[in-house]
């Protein structure tokens, strides 16, 4: 029950303030669940892959990437900072092999290091593909972070998979089982499982 941590959390509650007399056991309100399909019969454990790319990360994006997909309700199973080996770069990008661009994709993506992450929630990867814009940052609607952030179409600061069954591929790609977390409860607590 307590998790890895030992611990688990309050949950969701409302308290009074320090000079309230009452007790704040009094006034436990009835919190709406933020993430009503998290436990719900409709809910699947839907992941996605994301990565700052080397621009975003030279940039000091990733805070503003985490805190986007974490206000919008999604959970973090996974995250780690690397220098990309070719090797993954080539099977990540292996549908762009012929494109003219790809070899200075490649280049480009091995320029520094990048963060990937594995974000886990409802339509998760549909979601995020709008949450991250326009390949091409002149499409790239304001608001996005393509959009917000991007300035051309080769420097465009974030990787989102595009499909359900390319997330799989790619988070195999780029994680170890070992490296996710599984939340106990949709990450809205601080218990977890084991990978
Ligand atoms: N790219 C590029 N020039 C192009 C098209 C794509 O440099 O004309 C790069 C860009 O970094 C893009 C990546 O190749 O994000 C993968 O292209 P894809 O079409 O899969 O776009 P995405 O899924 O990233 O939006
Ligand atoms: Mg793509």
């Amino acid at each position: 029950m307590g998790g890895l941590f030992g611990v688990r959390a309050a949950g969701l509650r409302c308290a009074r303030g320090p000079r309230d007399p009452e007790p704040a056991r009094a006034v436990r309100c009835q919190c709406p669940d933020p993430l009503p399909f998290k436990g719900g019969p409709s809910w699947t454990r839907e992941r996605t892959l994301v990565a700052v790319k080397p621009d975003g990360v030279q940039r000091r994006l990733v805070g503003d990437v985490i805190q986007r997909f974490e206000r919008r309700g999604f959970t973090l199973v996974g995250m780690k900072m690397l220098q990309a080996p070719e090797s993954v770069l080539a099977e990540h990008y292996q549908d762009l092999r012929r494109k003219p661009f790809y070899p200075a994709l490649i280049r480009y993506m091995s320029s520094g290091p990048v963060v990937a992450m594995v974000w886990e929630g409802y339509n998760v990867v549909r979601a995020s593909r709008a949450m991250i814009g326009h390949t091409d940052s002149a499409e790239a609607a304001p608001g996005t972070i393509r959009g917000d952030f991007s300035v051309h179409i080769s420097r465009n600061v974030i990787h989102a998979s595009d499909s359900v069954e390319g997330a799989q591929r790619e988070i195999q790609l780029w994680f170890q089982s070992s490296e996710l977390v599984s939340w106990a409860d949709g990450g809205q607590h601080s218990s977890i499982h084991s990978a």
